[in-house]
């Protein structure tokens, strides 16, 4: 049995409030550029949104996304951080 959490694939009883989207009672930011890819966003009317993170902007603001999983950070030799997109076949052997 996998021990996998199911995936969200639709934001079921979220609201679009003046605020954002309202969903389990959490404000969510619309993805950013840098989500494109990623499989959590969710799209929502004309926007995708993250379940996992509401505020996307503000996390890659820090860096990369840690929930990311169209991208993994390594530091290279100089100490700076580098973004790479993952292959396709990685992604899928993470699933097993
Ligand atoms: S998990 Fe990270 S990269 Fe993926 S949509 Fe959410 S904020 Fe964006």
């Amino acid at each position: 049995m996998s021990k996998k959490k199911a995936k969200i694939t639709a934001l079921e009883g979220a609201e679009m409030t003046s605020e954002g989207l309202s969903y389990k009672g959490v404000i969510l930011q619309p993805i950013v550029e840098k989500c494109e890819g990623c499989e959590r966003a969710v799209p929502f009317e004309d926007q995708k949104y993250c379940p996992s993170y509401a505020q996307p902007e503000s996390k890659w603001k820090h860096g990369v996304c840690n929930f990311a999983t169209h991208v993994r950070a390594s530091v290279d030799k100089e100490g700076k951080v580098k973004v790479n997109p993952l292959k396709a076949s990685k992604r899928a052997a993470r699933g097993r």
